[in-house]
């Protein structure tokens, strides 16, 4: 038995100990014992496991006490025969109707002898007729390496149990040639029983149950090997049978009081799934009448309401999907500049409107994002849609969010969104639902800021006179604020003019600083980090304004990163320049300190500004 961990660590941990504390002295029940075999099972080994979609695992008790996985199998060989075979030739082979009749009953239907579902002995024996093999031993290897996909580890037959059901499974044999009898299954039916007996005698423990279960749980994907156990598209399918007929006789109040798919096998486990959360396994041999373990009914039973797991009681709610909505007027990129830009900014910026989403983007959770964003159309020339907090998008809403972009598109105005990894190429799907010339219309960003840029840009060039270039009047610095002609003279002599070409590094973080920047022409972006990959763009520098004034005036080591993102020509103060006219001009000394300390106080402001807006969520 694996020793209880320290669990006052681990709330989570705490619970299933308690769980596990509490259904421990339970001993109602009795060990199967129509397979000989299962009848040797230790009735009181105990253990639960739960295994998350991001791979934790949480084990308290036998968790890893190897038993027969029996029924369990059921669904998982469905969901390979599904993968081979495809929905609609399986719907032939098998119903998916709950029969309501214990596990091993003749339900077949009385028109064409077909199985009710895959879950009962019937419909499984059919559907493992369905896996294709080539030759005898084929079938069974590619069931164990299906089952492997999901446990992440080779698996073993429990010889003894296999020849047990063998010598004894008579009623099982007898189904098989109910079945080849209605051509269920096509071939002699003594193969299909024999690998049913196998499958259902592969050992595995409470661990295997719960990854199993949270592969399920991740649209089938193993979350420890990141493996694809099953074609996506077959996952709901396996765990809609699992819902209305896992439990067999008992599969309607097991939904009622647990709400989750299930399965269950009279080796003593229970596997239980909560789509896109959990998995959960737990084991103990004791069966109810109906073939089910009373304890793992009891723990689920609990579990399911004190961690609300109920699939009817939704957890989430579907506002939050909006994180921000706000115009440029309001709020600005990290582009820093020239004062009279920032008050065209203020003056026109409605004309942009930012919305920021975030969650995972279903139907649901689109519907308000869609809908806001229409309501919010008047006088809106270009609309950024930003997804860099989205975490996933399924198809419907990627198709009404598409749908939405073609839509302000026909109004006249643009679209810009940004992207992410979790997130599917918009354009590609707003090219298949609405054709290429919408989707080209549309302009992909890889974050917000840059799209931002884009579009005040555009604003300060519909609004503003082309800008002469900066500096030709030297009065036009904000570091130059209020000198005189003879100051701004000096000012000139003191000056040096460098240009830098696209990429150049003009300053490293971490270096010296004996420099300020006066930009005449281009733009700086400032970064932060390193280049092994984590580097990240912090805000960029506009013509007319000055770079690099914080570690020019305190002396510290430069905070950040300067890289000429276009041609730049600069005019460059140098501090020891500087700090000589603190002696030859003390007074032009002091101006120029007080400018540069407005010019970094306004920064300060527009900062301010913009977490004003970020505290005002769904605005
Ligand atoms: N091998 C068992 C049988 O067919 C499986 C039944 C079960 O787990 N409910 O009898």
């Amino acid at each position: 038995m694996i020793p209880l961990p320290p669990s006052e660590s681990c709330p989570v941990q705490r619970i299933l100990a308690d769980l596990f504390a509490r259904h421990r002295g339970c001993v109602e029940g009795h060990v199967a014992s129509y397979i000989p075999e299962l009848a040797k099972a230790d009735p009181d080994t105990f253990g639960i496991c739960v295994a998350t979609t991001d791979g934790h695992l949480y084990e308290v008790g036998d968790s890893r006490h190897r038993f027969t996985i029996q029924s369990i199998s059921k669904p998982f060989v469905y969901g390979l025969a599904l993968d081979e075979h495809g929905l609609g030739p399986m719907a032939r082979k098998v119903g998916v109707e709950p029969s309501g009749d214990a596990f091993n009953a003749i339900s077949l239907a009385k028109e064409d002898g077909r199985p009710l579902n895959p879950m009962i002995n019937a419909g499984a024996i059919a559907t493992t007729g369905q896996v294709a093999a080539a030759s005898p031993g084929d079938r069974i290897a590619t069931i164990l390496d299906m089952l492997r996909r999901y446990t992440g580890r080779t698996l073993d037959i429990d010889t003894a149990v296999y020849e047990s059901e063998a010598r004894t499974g008579h009623r099982n044999r007898a189904i098989g040639h109910l079945l080849r009898n209605h051509d269920v299954l096509t071939d002699d039916p003594t193969a299909a029983v024999d690998d049913y007996f196998r499958q259902c005698s592969v050992l595995v423990d409470c661990r295997d149950l719960a990854i199993m279960a949270a592969t399920l749980a991740n649209r089938g994907v193993n979350p420890l090997t990141g493996e694809r156990a099953i074609r996506v598209e077959h996952v709901h399918s396996v765990l809609s049978v699992m819902a209305s007929c896992g439990m067999y006789d008992s599969s309607g109040s097991w939904l009622y009081d647990v709400g989750m798919p299930a399965k269950s096998g009279v080796g003593g486990g229970v596997l239980a799934v909560l789509a896109g959360q959990f998995g959960i396994g737990v084991f103990s041999p004791r069966l109810d009448k109906r073939g089910n373990s009373v304890r793992a009914v009891r723990v689920c039973v609990d579990l399911s309401r004190v961690w609300e797991l109920h699939q009817f009681d939704p957890p989430y709610c579907p506002q939050t999907s909006r994180r921000l909505s706000y115009s440029c007027a309001v709020r600005h990129s990290t582009r820093v500049r020239r004062e009279a830009e920032f008050a065209c900014l203020r003056d026109h910026g409605d004309a942009v409107c930012v919305h920021e989403v975030q969650g995972m983007l279903t139907l649901a959770t689109a519907e308000p994002v869609v809908r806001t964003i229409l309501a919010k159309l008047e006088g809106v020339k270009a609309l950024i849609i930003d997804f860099g907090h989205v975490t996933g998008i399924n198809a419907s809403a990627a198709r009404i969010l598409a749908d939405l972009a073609a839509e302000i598109g026909r109004r006249g105005s643009r679209v810009l969104f940004t992207t992410t990894d979790h997130l599917p190429d918009l354009s590609r799907i707003v090219a298949e639902h609405l054709g290429q010339p919408t989707a080209t219309a549309l302009c992909q960003f890889a974050a917000l800021d840059p799209a931002m840029e884009s579009c005040e840009d555009g604003i300060i060039r519909s609004f503003l006179p082309a800008p002469v270039p900066a500096g030709s009047r030297l009065d036009s610095w904000e570091i130059t604020v209020g000198m005189s002609a003879t100051e701004l003279a000096v000012f000139q002599s003191l000056v040096s003019q460098r240009t830098f070409h696209c990429g150049d590094r003009i300053v490293r973080q971490g270096d010296d600083a004996h420099d300020l920047f006066l930009i005449v022409r281009g733009v700086i972006g400032v970064w932060l980090g390193d280049d092994s990959g984590d580097a990240r763009r912090i805000a960029s520098y506009s013509a007319g304004t000055m770079v690099g004034g914080m570690a020019f005036i305190d002396g510290q080591p430069r905070s950040a990163t300067l890289v000429a993102e276009s041609m730049v020509d600069c005019s460059v103060l140098s501090r020891d320049a500087f700090d000589r006219l603190e002696r030859s001009h003390p007074a032009m000394y002091a101006r120029m300190l007080r400018n540069i300390a407005a010019s970094l106080s306004a920064k300060l402001r527009h900062a301010n500004e913009s977490l004003g807006v970020l505290g005002n969520r769904n605005g």
